[in-house]
């Protein structure tokens, strides 16, 4: 399994970044999770638009979602013979994205799946596990496995015993850590900081931990110190191109 990280700014995509967007492969299977803002010029980089095989979505924040629209208008005005696009989210998170287009040949460019977050299906050769982690809106937490290998996502969470069970000896744990030592108060509880991360990557046993999320500006080498406090395995910062093969 490969993980491709094609953004991982939280909020708003900054210069030359983008926000959350990962491409994950086995199998020659392509699944992109969570189309944020500015992943589709990242994402054309490395492989066409038609090569997406699955999209599958954490919640139905814009910095998780809004890059639906460019890549569905890829696949259809670039690569012209791209079938359908299975995109799997909780329900209803895709709709304001999908109204963003009055061009009416989109409507049949995307298949949406919508999943109960707990819910355990598969996509292509991968096995997904969700689990529902606290946030401000409805957001699954996904553990995405093949291979014999596991990656765990959140999605925007904030601490949960959830995410501790979901992630248990997951090969990586690909975890939003917006801030570094502590949330605002007015986010406490749907957002988290790179220490709170490492403490529950530590309690989940997890192999590795990259921090993604991070709002722009943020210094990356206080956020790894802050994680690495309480976990102690190998720690990453997600950055647009960077690589992990598990
Ligand atoms: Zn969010």
């Amino acid at each position: 399994m490969r993980l491709t990280v094609l953004g991982g700014a939280g909020g708003y995509p900054p210069a030359w970044g983008a926000c959350s967007g990962y491409l994950i492969e086995h199998d020659g299977f392509r699944l992109l999770v969570d189309p944020g803002y500015a992943i589709v010029p990242r994402l054309l980089e490395i492989v066409p638009a038609a090569a997406v095989d699955a999209v599958l979505v954490s919640h139905g924040h814009p910095d998780h979602v809004a890059d639906l629209n460019p890549l569905l208008r890829a696949r259809l005005m670039g690569d012209h013979d791209a079938p359908p696009l299975p995109a799997y989210a909780l329900p209803g998170a895709l709709s304001p994205v999908l109204a963003l287009d009055q061009i009416r040949a989109l409507q049949g460019a995307s298949e949406v799946h919508e999943f109960g977050a707990g819910d355990a299906y598969p996509i292509g050769p991968f096995a997904i596990e969700s689990r529902l982690l606290p946030h401000s809106i409805p957001n699954a937490g996904v553990r995405i496995s093949a291979g014999g290998a596991s990656i765990t996502y959140t999605g925007d969470a904030g601490p949960s015993d959830d995410l501790v069970g979901l992630a248990d000896g997951t090969d990586i744990l690909l975890a939003e850590a917006t801030y570094v030592e502590s949330v605002p108060s007015g986010n406490a509880g749907v957002l988290n900081s790179a220490l709170e991360v490492g403490r529950q990557a530590h309690r989940a046993r997890a192999a590795r931990l990259m921090l993604t999320h991070l709002m722009p500006g943020t210094d990356r080498e206080a956020s790894s110190a802050a994680a690495g406090r309480s976990f102690d395995g190998w720690i990453g910062v997600a950055t647009p191109g960077t690589m992990v093969e598990l």
